[in-house]
């Protein structure tokens, strides 16, 4: 080593340099990084050659951002797999399906339909958390409240900008998918606005879209034949529907 100064004059002053970049402060927020002190990236030295490289916390502090961003910052990390009560068979076999989607979905979709307080928003939301670690975006839309807002600024010119946020996102997780605020059906200007952002994802084959609601996916058919369909065929394989059985116990029905 020494000789390798020797041979580099300058690398004395480099060395001062780098250890003084390293150690100066950064503005970054949100996660205090030890290593470069919240700059974003660090100094090395290659062939000579002062160079930043991007820190390691760069990644950790996308997926803040995406859980920030998602919607879900608060229950991310109550609902988790771990934290999900599996204890009947029925119970299992939604983690074990949910847990298998979370790892290896190849762009399908995921739909719980059914019974109220069975763990449906739970369940999906670990999903989301799982795909969020693993560097996608992803936003949670509560479809009885997001309707109302939509349909308010349909004739805005910012409803274009507003629908574009649900159609993109790497992952959308829409919350109870036809449900209104008084119970009414559906009008037709909410499925128009359904189809719109189901049928882009539908189209745009690498988005992800999940959904758990309180209806099957046949009364979603039931309502709108275009969107029901196009769930059913994204979400082949992990359409399941969670149904009281005369005992009142819940079960699991498969759909396919
Ligand atoms: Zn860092």
């Amino acid at each position: 080593m020494a000789q390798a100064r020797q041979m580099h004059p300058n690398m004395g002053n480099s060395f001062d340099r780098v250890s003084i970049y390293n150690n100066s402060k950064g503005t970054l927020t949100g996660y205090d990084c030890p290593k470069c002190h919240n700059k974003g990236n660090y100094m090395a030295v290659l062939n000579d050659e002062e160079i930043l490289r991007p820190c390691e916390c760069m990644e950790k502090r996308k997926m803040l951002k995406a859980i920030h961003e998602s919607g879900l910052e608060e229950i991310l990390s109550q609902c988790t797999f771990d934290s999900f009560e599996a204890t009947e068979d029925w119970q299992k076999n939604i983690k074990y399906k949910a847990v298998k989607y979370a790892e290896d979905n190849e762009g399908k979709w995921f739909y719980i339909g059914g019974q109220v307080g069975s763990g449906k928003t739970h369940i999906c939301t670990a999903i989301v958390g799982k795909l969020i670690k693993a560097g996608h975006n992803a936003k949670y839309m509560m479809w009885r409240d997001e309707i109302v807002r939509l349909k308010a600024m349909r004739n805005s010119e910012d409803f274009d900008d507003m629908i574009a946020e649900y159609k993109k996102i790497k992952v959308l997780y829409i919350d109870d998918l036809f449900k209104t605020v008084q119970g009414k059906q559906p009008t037709q200007a909410d499925i128009d606005i359904a189809f719109e952002i189901i049928n882009y994802r539908y189209i745009h084959k690498d988005l992800i879209t999940i959904f758990s609601c309180e209806k099957y996916i046949d009364e979603i058919t039931e309502i709108d034949e275009a969107v029901g369909s196009r769930i059913n065929q994204k979400a082949r394989g992990f359409n399941l529907a969670v149904a009281f059985d005369k005992s009142r116990n819940y079960r699991l029905k498969e759909q396919t």
